[in-house]
């Protein structure tokens, strides 16, 4: 039970990262895509935190929890994040497992999983400028520093240094995926959404760890 109440804790923390980030969000995307990145980030995480909450009280483990989270993300937040957001979890949930305490190895493993569940689905690759452009420097990092003998704490802080740097670097880039590519040049100056909000919510996670 241990780990399901972290896995709650974790997506109570990116719940409360977006809602505090939401307008920023919004305001991101519509530089050059449709301004609704925020909203769609709320409603996908308001809903896994309510699917998490429910499955954890009814005695689900860390694996299930997480699955119940994702699935529930992608199915309310409507949006390419969503869908994206729903592969992320669900590859992470799925290296967890529901009984005893997941090592630092499972999670990196699932989160690398969920690096490349993301480009296979989505077909960006990096420098596109897209969430992609966070994801890989956060997986890559992470398995580092697991593989050199970090502890999950400190392996997951280093990773979201890499993440939020990666991400405040996609703003020199030319969209060429998603919504974004249609209004491309405009976007050249600011960050991709996608990319931040995914380096703020890996850092909100990586406090409930530390
Ligand atoms: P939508 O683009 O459907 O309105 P959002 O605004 O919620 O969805 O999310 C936009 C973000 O999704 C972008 O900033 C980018 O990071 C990410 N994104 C869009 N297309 C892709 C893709 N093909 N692969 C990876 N990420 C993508
Ligand atoms: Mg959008
Ligand atoms: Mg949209």
């Amino acid at each position: 039970r241990a780990s399901a109440a972290t896995v709650v804790a974790a997506v109570e923390a990116l719940a409360a990262t977006v809602d505090e980030n939401v307008d920023e969000l919004g305001r991101l995307d519509s530089v050059a895509g449709d301004g609704d990145h925020g909203i769609g980030m709320q409603r996908g995480s308001t809903a896994a935190l309510r699917a998490a909450r429910r499955a954890a009280d009814a005695g689900a483990g860390a694996q299930t929890t997480l699955t119940r989270a994702a699935d529930a993300w992608a199915d309310k937040a409507g949006g390419t994040s969503g869908a994206l957001w729903g592969v992320i979890l669900r590859a992470v949930a799925a290296d967890l497992g529901d009984t005893g305490t997941p090592d630092a190895a499972a999670v990196a493993a699932g989160v690398a999983a969920g690096s490349r569940g993301v480009t296979d689905y989505g077909k960006a690759e990096l420098g596109d400028k897209t969430m992609v452009d966070a994801l890989i420097p956060f997986s890559e990092t992470l398995t580092r520093g697991v593989t050199d003998g970090a502890g999950l704490a400190d392996a997951w802080a280093s990773a979201a240094v890499a993440a939020t740097d990666a991400a405040q670097a996609t703003a020199g880039l030319l969209p060429r995926k998603g919504r974004a590519r249609t209004h491309g040049e405009h976007a050249v100056g600011t960050p991709d959404p996608g990319a931040i909000s995914l380096a703020l919510l890996v850092t909100a996670v990586g406090r409930i760890l530390a």
